[in-house]
């Protein structure tokens, strides 16, 4: 350990998303995640850091007396979206002894069906903006009446090929409703990329047997809604969010025999949460919510409102470790 001054009672915590190991890398190399290699990297520069906790201790720490020493900074792992990456990072914790929390949106086990965000990635990943956008535009013709209006915002030259990726993703989050969203992205799945891959859920996601492998391995597994929605932003109706946030606690938990305390909220940013009061109003039935809010997790913290921080592609293990300091240093 190398935290010199008084260390405050916390941990860290850090959201995964893609971990690419070389087939995946060969076969889809647009889509953007820490590779295999790296990710070996930061494990190793957490055991030398951190003190890496499994998801038990992060409720002990939030509901009984689980204190963290002088000089320690506690680290729990989680990854978000079912990915089929997943299987091959569980693999890697397990042999380092590292127990983590990946959060499941069960539409990919329920309905075998991918999530929103990961349908724009493969699709355009595979086939390119161009023709993700002549997709959009004809399903968006089928369903809405003022698609042209829409269709304006994305307008692709040379040179915004990011800002029109951030556009259409704002566009499927904020401003079509939860319904619509999904009805189209839905479409342009089976259209565009399940017509030429059939297995294209084994491509995506992960699969049953994987996760009752991972739970073997002593992963948890946490929700994260059925159909990756943005929940704070949705308004959503008592029956929808009982949909979206309590029965796929209940469907992990029957599935698999395990209990499931755990969510962590699609995108995570305020607007997409519920306050934790109105999460315990709504449902008392979770014990943990993750959020991607980048702060030390403490004793006072809320445990529906733990923070987290999303490593990116360009995150190497030193540049990481730099972020995760300054996360602890953060008034
Ligand atoms: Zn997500």
């Amino acid at each position: 350990m190398t935290f010199l001054t008084n260390t405050p009672n916390g941990y860290l915590s850090l959201c995964y998303h893609y971990i690419r190991d070389n087939s995946a890398e060969q076969s889809f190399h647009r889509i953007l995640g820490t590779s295999v290699n790296e990710f070996e990297k930061h494990i190793e520069m957490f055991s030398n850091y951190f003190k890496l906790i499994a998801p038990s201790d992060a409720l002990s720490f939030s509901y009984g007396d689980y204190n963290f020493k002088d000089n320690e900074i506690g680290l729990l792992l989680t990854f978000d979206d079912g990915l089929s990456d997943h299987y091959v990072a569980a693999k890697i914790l397990a042999k380092h002894g590292i127990k983590a929390i990946f959060f499941i949106p069960t539409c990919i086990l329920k309905d075998e069906l991918p999530a929103n965000p990961i349908i724009i990635h493969y699709c355009i990943a595979k086939f390119g903006l161009s023709n993700f956008l002549n997709f959009l535009k004809s399903s968006l013709e089928k369903n809405l009446n003022d698609f042209n209006k829409h269709m304006k915002k994305f307008s692709y030259i040379r040179g915004n090929y990011d800002e029109v990726i951030q556009k259409i993703k704002y566009f499927f989050k904020y401003e079509l409703n939860e319904k619509l969203s999904r009805l189209i992205l839905l479409e342009i799945y089976e259209n565009m990329f399940h017509d030429k891959f059939p297995n294209a859920m084994e491509i995506m996601h992960l699969t049953k047997n994987q996760v009752y492998e991972m739970i073997e391995m002593g992963h948890s597994i946490g929700t994260h809604t059925h159909s990756h929605i943005s929940v704070g932003s949705s308004n959503l109706e008592d029956n929808e969010l009982n949909f979206e946030i309590i029965q796929p606690k209940n469907y992990i938990e029957n599935t698999f025999k395990i209990k499931s305390d755990f969510m962590s909220y699609p995108f995570g940013k305020t607007i997409d949460c519920l306050s934790s009061k109105e999460l315990i109003v709504k449902t008392d039935s979770y014990k943990l919510a993750f959020t991607v809010e980048e702060i030390l997790n403490k004793k006072s913290t809320s445990p529906y409102e733990l923070g987290r921080y999303m490593p990116t592609s360009f995150d190497t293990s030193d540049l990481l470790y730099k972020k995760m300091i300054t996360m602890i240093n953060r008034k």
